[in-house]
């Protein structure tokens, strides 16, 4: 049986790594792809940033004998540009001086001793999405947060999640006095609701965990 939570030097590595997702989401995450990788199916995430949640992933993947696959421009999201307060000075490629995540996530993944199980894609979301054309465990939706980013990761993507795989969405806020950086993505996940596709699973305070229960995406 495929462990539920992940060994303490794979928190050690998730902890140690930038990103954006607090420990108690990292653990569901966590379950919900173990249950996932289950199908035998691939596990992939939307926003890759410097590899936290991608480590979670890479993990379950190689507890289930699946890959786990990441998307990323690695160029970063309109609020971790210079000047916004999602900015990380790290972040930056010192020739270029523009964002560039690749490096600090590829030393994340090395360090935490999971490159064999992740398959980096790098390229915009719904660019990406026109080429796959294979069923999917899971999709952990944690890319742009405007309206049409996070729609377009659901368009994009939503419809490869297999039957009985699971949708996770990032950054779901009810009320609008606790977003951050806006409130598409809880948009998306009424949608995901309305579509009759996909039934809520779990909630995990901004994750949310749907699973694929019928057609019509
Ligand atoms: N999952 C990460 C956080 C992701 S932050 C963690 O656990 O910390 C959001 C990421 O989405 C950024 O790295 C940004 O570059 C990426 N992104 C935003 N819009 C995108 C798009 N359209 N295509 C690909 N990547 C995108
Ligand atoms: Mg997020």
């Amino acid at each position: 049986m495929a462990p539920t939570a992940p060994k303490p030097e794979i928190l050690d590595a998730f902890e140690g790594a930038k990103g954006f997702m607090p420990a108690d989401e990292g653990l569901a995450l966590y379950a919900a792809a173990v249950e996932a990788g289950a199908l035998g199916l691939p596990l992939l995430e939307v926003g890759t940033y410097c590899g936290r949640s991608t480590i979670l992933l890479a993990d379950a993947a190689r507890a289930t004998g699946v890959s786990a696959v990441t998307v990323d421009h690695h160029r970063g999201s309109e609020e971790q540009q210079p000047g916004w307060d999602y900015h990380d000075p790290e972040t930056v490629d010192p020739v270029l001086g523009v964002m560039d995540t690749l490096p600090l996530f590829r030393r994340a993944l090395h360090r935490a001793g999971l490159e064999d199980h992740v398959i980096a894609v790098v390229g915009r979301s719904p660019q990406v999405a026109r080429v796959w054309n294979s069923p999917l465990g899971l999709v952990f939706v944690d890319g742009g947060h405007t309206d049409e980013h996070a729609t377009a990761d659901y368009e994009g993507w939503a419809p490869h999640v297999a039957e009985g795989g699971l949708l996770l969405i990032h950054d779901v806020f009810p009320d609008p006095e606790d977003e951050f950086t806006g409130q598409a993505p809880y948009r998306v996940y009424l949608r995901a609701l309305a579509s009759g596709a996909f039934t809520e699973v779990s909630a995990t305070r901004s994750l949310r965990v749907l699973r694929r229960t019928g057609a019509g995406v």
